[in-house]
């Protein structure tokens, strides 16, 4: 049996392993392959190569089967995922279908997955704000969850240095709340966006910017870009097809093949990580058990440091599956808090409006990105019933429609050419929420998947501090939307919907202080168990309004660069 073959131990022996290739993976796995480290790459999904494996990114509309649109059948064999906005005809195959990945909705939750090399970074919006000082200290300020066992200070170097070589674009806009990056020139706004931006700066004193959103996009790429095999955007708009000019960041068209580049990365697709070892006597963890998505084999890799970077929920799922004698609740979960206070974002409700002034200006053209109101709530002390705050989008355009009125060749005419009505505004909450001991997953006790590994079990809801946020949103858009002379304001909350399509669930493995009240020291490192790291949305300890993969890439890269160095040392 090549099982004990000391040839084939070798072969799958690495210095490091990472578990999965996304926005988080596809950084550690360039940090540490930089770094010298001969690393694994495991991913449960099937490889997707940067333009070839984009099938869709080239084709016109006329050229989809339907149009662009989901069949029917689709949408309806696929009730949870068919409610992303972006599972459409040209990004489908990017998503995990419904049957094929099951899960238990202990309460009901929208899990958004995407199982490929690259992973949700193939459909991701691409916005990205850093935190700020007020983020990181906030749960010790209001007393919610635990303290961060990190500063902003700590993090702003990471901060720039995942800037630079993924590419953001933005404006320098010198706010407290939201701190500038390493911007490349940022998008411009529409002119109803600037005015709103100009209204609120008279009507709140500056209390309320509205920005151009900071975004993952070249709009004018540097030579480190260019060495990626990057080049600028096009203004396409098609990003979630994947960008055959690598014009956002993506796994695939960054850090992957960077990784790659450097002869020290075996990736291994369509494998999906089991459990992690653990070694009692040698008091760490060894390697990975692993299945093989096709034939359903298992076979076990072995490396001197792990990162887990599976998502937030599967990153749980693998710890909470790697039981031994040492930890029988799953690695590392001496604290007794695995999979307890998960917290997400609440994006559940919106406001829309309309404009009717700059009537001689129409919006034509793409732009890849919307203007964005930071955080104003509760920023510098607490100032309402609900802990916390929100950030917005906000994007207003041209409404366009045509006259359907008259008969024969006055129809078809009318039909062929496009009027402009008002100006459409329209907002949506950004809400933080505040992780709960009740909010957690779990590892069901009967069900498995078709790997065999038991089916996480998702237990999370909204609370009165989202239902209260909710109703500040509607009550101060509404004011802000009304100082700016918009009418025919609308809010638009849906009471029954459940929580995670904002696709930033968060926590479960939190990063803390204290080992007996947190998973991870501020290195993103088992306090329990030293050779391994978790640094994707599980390890976070609260989850701020800003979007979160920025965090994800800083906390990534500043976790390899410690890890490196403690290997080196010999402390791992
Ligand atoms: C439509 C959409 C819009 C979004 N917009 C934004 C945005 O504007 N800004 C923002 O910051 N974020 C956005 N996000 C969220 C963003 O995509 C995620 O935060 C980010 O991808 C998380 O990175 P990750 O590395 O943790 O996970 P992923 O990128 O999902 O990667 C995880 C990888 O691990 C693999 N994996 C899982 N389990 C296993 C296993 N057992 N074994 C092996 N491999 C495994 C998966 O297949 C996957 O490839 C959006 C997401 C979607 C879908
Ligand atoms: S908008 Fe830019 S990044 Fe998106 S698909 Fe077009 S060229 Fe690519």
């Amino acid at each position: 049996m090549s099982y004990f073959n000391i040839d084939s131990i070798k072969d799958r022996t690495f210095d490091a392993i990472v578990i999965g290739s996304g926005i988080s993976g596809g950084w550690a796995a360039k940090e540490l392959t930089g770094k010298g480290m001969r690393t694994l790459v495991l991913e449960r999904g099937r490889n997707v190569q940067h333009v070839t494996d984009y099938p869709t990114t080239l084709k016109n509309p006329w050229e989809f089967d339907h149009l662009g649109q989901m069949p029917k059948a689709v949408k309806d064999a696929n009730p949870i995922v068919s409610r992303c906005y972006a599972f459409n005809e040209d990004a489908a195959h990017f998503f995990v279908k419904d049957a094929e990945h099951p899960y238990v909705q202990e309460k009901p939750f929208d899990w958004i997955r995407g199982y490929q090399v690259g992973g949700k970074s193939l459909l991701w919006a691409r916005q990205t704000q850093r935190w700020s000082k007020y983020d990181f200290e906030g749960p010790a300020r209001d007393g919610f969850a635990v303290e961060w066992p990190i500063s902003y200070d700590d993090i702003a170097p990471w901060y720039s240095y995942v800037e630079k070589f993924a590419g953001i674009s933005g404006n320098k806009d010198g706010l407290p709340q939201l701190p500038d990056g390493e911007f490349l020139p940022p998008h411009e706004q529409s002119c109803v966006e600037k005015y709103f931006g100009e209204q609120m700066a008279k009507h709140y004193n500056g209390a309320r910017p509205i920005i151009i959103g900071r975004c993952a996009h070249l709009t004018k790429p540097n030579q480190i870009h260019y060495d990626q095999g990057r080049a600028q955007c096009q203004n396409r708009a098609l990003c979630q097809r994947g960008c055959p000019y690598g014009g956002y960041f993506s796994s695939n068209a960054s850090t992957i093949p960077w990784a790659q580049r450097s002869g020290k990365m075996t990736l291994k697709s369509d494998s999906v990580v089991h459990s992690i070892l653990y070694d009692e006597k040698l008091g760490k963890a060894t390697g990975v058990r692993v299945i093989d998505a096709n034939t359903k084999e298992a076979v076990e890799y072995y490396a001197k440091v792990i990162f887990v970077n599976a998502a937030a929920l599967n990153t749980n799922l693998i710890l909470l599956n790697s039981k031994s004698n040492r930890f029988q609740n799953g690695l590392g979960n001496d604290s007794g808090v695995l999979g307890k206070y998960v917290a997400f974002h609440n994006y559940r409700t919106s406001i829309s409006g309309e404009y009717e002034g700059f009537m001689d200006t129409t919006t034509e053209g793409i732009r890849p990105n919307s203007s964005y109101i930071p955080r104003f709530r509760n920023v510098f002390k607490q100032e309402t019933d609900f802990l916390r705050g929100y950030a917005a989008g906000f994007g207003a355009s041209r409404m366009t429609y045509n006259d359907r009125s008259g008969m024969g060749e006055d129809l078809k005419n009318s039909l062929a050419e496009k009027k402009y009505g008002n100006w459409r505004v329209g907002s949506h909450i950004m809400g933080e929420t505040i992780p709960k001991e009740t909010n957690y997953v779990a590892l069901d006790s009967q069900l498995t998947d078709p790997w065999g590994i038991p089916q996480l079990k998702i237990s999370v809801s909204y609370d009165d501090n989202d239902e209260k946020m909710i109703k500040d949103f509607h009550e101060q858009l509404t004011e802000m939307f009304t100082k700016a002379g918009f009418t025919n304001i609308k809010t638009n909350d849906i009471p029954n919907k459940a929580p995670g399509l904002d696709i930033h669930e968060m926590g479960g493995v939190r990063m803390g202080k204290d080992p007996k009240t947190s998973m991870l020291n501020k290195f993103n490192q088992l306090h329990a168990c030293k050779n391994v790291f978790v640094t994707d949305g599980a390890c976070m300890t609260s989850t701020a309004t800003q979007n979160p993969s920025l965090t994800y890439m800083a906390l990534t890269a500043r976790a390899a660069d410690y890890a490196v160095k403690q290997l080196k040392a010999k402390n791992l």
